[in-house]
């Protein structure tokens, strides 16, 4: 059975490129009935904080991208991973190194000398250990193959192939004992059973080395597929250096949900047709590693954006009642929202929905709903007050409150009647109105605000402005 994991640094926050390489991993497991592992690389002591760590739980969870396992923390199999060096060592396929940093760098600027790329250059390969100067704490390299060519089949890449000329013996071990990541990646991919490796492409030149290290070792290379970086608008390479873009910022500053993202990132890069909207399901149906596109894919926000309106009008209206709730309790200055008014929020989220992409937008214009006091007015809105025909707001509160059934219908029978009367277009009192009722020039259909907002409340909101 197919085995995935995602396996992120823990060295900042959940970027959209990792979220997308985890979804990839998570779909294809899920689509082949296999298992989805996660593993956190620590092994960068200094760049690695348990924040990113919880970061990057939290990111999968809000996504949905659970692990079928517990985590693998990487640092805490140090031991391990020395353990195959030295097993590779007592075979012959790794040897220690003795090379003084004074002969590292001469050999460096002989490189540049010439104009080539820094390549270690072999000198302790078949030396015997009894040859080894005092005083210096040797690393462990890896025999890498000398000759012919290596070649990896790539399920998004395609044949690759290196000279293995180009390959050098790199380090397994630090002179301190500690494991490379190289070494470390190998290592753990084989004891997770990991049969395929899904990543990021600024990895395939790595996963070279890594398979000659599988090959020393003797254990199956796993199937790689390295999917192309996403890059942005402008072509730049898209990365964690751009900081906004840590999942939970889509998540809390931006209000998008999790299943646009998903849905978004699951299109950069491959695709069904032309379907824009692709529920999990489908997802997992459809979705196979193979149909990656090798061309990098460039992120469109407005693209994102669309599609989550799309996904906000879609979703349950007291789920987005939830989701807002702490973006409007903030606008108000308040711990949380009562229970009435938590319900005027559902009531009323039908017709606020249609009109947002994002959350933000969402509970920004949901707000004058469970406003208790006097609203803040716009400019057009206060414009609008300003110039409504004299009387009209009296009015208004006069002929509402003798309505008995307050529903759309009845409601906007009377608010007719009463343009009518007095000779003005319908938008000539239902703007003032949508002013005063929602202290904007825009909201949703008024008629259904008035229902929402329930008659007392509307017949206050309107009676500040009789006089
Ligand atoms: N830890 C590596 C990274 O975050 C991924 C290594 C891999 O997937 O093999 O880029």
């Amino acid at each position: 059975t197919v085995v995935t994991r995602f396996a992120p640094s823990p060295t900042g926050f959940l970027h959209i490129g990792g979220a997308r390489t985890a979804l990839y991993n998570w779909l294809y497991a899920k689509h082949t009935g296999g298992k989805f592992l996660l593993r956190i690389e620590d092994t960068d002591r200094e760049r690695s904080t348990p924040e990113a760590v919880e970061a990057i739980f939290a990111g999968l969870d809000w996504l949905g991208l659970n692990a079928d396992e517990e985590p693998v923390m990487q640092f805490a199999r140090r031991d391990r991973h020395a353990e195959v060096a030295h097993s590779l060592v007592a075979a012959g396929k790794a040897y220690f190194c003795y090379s003084s940093p004074a002969e590292l760098t001469e050999m460096r600027e002989k490189a540049r000398a010439e104009g080539r790329p820094m390549k270690y250059d072999g000198r302790w390969r078949d030396r015997d250990a009894s040859e080894a100067p005092e005083g210096i704490k040797p690393v462990v390299r890896l025999k890498s193959p000398l000759e012919g060519d290596s070649i990896i089949t790539d399920q998004v890449q395609g044949e690759v192939r290196v000279a293995n000329d180009q390959l050098d013996d790199y380090i397994i071990l630090r002179a301190d004992g500690t494991p490379t990541y190289m070494l470390s990646v190998v290592v753990d991919d084989y004891d997770m059973g990991i049969t395929h490796v899904i990543r990021g492409d600024d990895h395939l030149t790595n996963a070279f080395r890594q398979k000659a290290l599988y090959d020393a070792m003797g254990w199956n290379v796993p199937t790689f597929a390295h999917i192309p970086l996403i890059h942005g608008p402008d072509g730049a390479k898209l990365s964690k250096r751009h900081g906004a873009l840590g999942i939970e910022a889509y998540r809390d500053e931006m209000g998008f949900l999790p299943e646009a993202i998903n849905n978004y990132l699951l299109r950069l890069g491959w695709g069904h047709g032309d379907d824009e909207v692709i529920s999990t399901d489908q997802a997992i149906e459809w979705f196979d590693i193979t149909d990656v596109g090798k061309g990098a894919s460039r992120f469109d926000f407005a693209k994102l954006t669309n599609l989550n309106g799309i996904y906000i009008r879609q979703a349950d209206n007291a789920r987005l009642a939830d989701l807002i709730e702490p973006a409007i309790a903030a606008n108000l200055d308040v711990r949380n929202l009562d229970a009435v008014q938590k319900e005027t929020l559902i009531k009323g989220m039908s017709g606020l929905k249609e009109r947002a992409k994002i959350l933000t937008d969402l509970a920004q214009s949901a707000t004058f709903y469970v406003t208790k006091g006097v609203l803040s007015f716009n400019d057009k809105a206060q414009s609008l007050i300003d110039e409504a025909p004299a009387g009209l707001f009296a009015a208004l509160a006069n002929e509402l409150a003798g309505l008995d059934t307050w529903h759309e219908e009845a409601i906007e029978t009377v608010v007719k009647q009463i343009a009518e009367s007095k000779e003005l277009k319908l938008g000539k009192v239902a703007q003032p109105l949508r002013a005063v009722l929602t202290g904007s020039n825009s909201s949703p259909g008024i008629f259904e605000v008035m229902q929402v907002l329930g008659k007392p409340e509307t017949l206050d909101r309107i009676k500040q402005f009789e006089a």
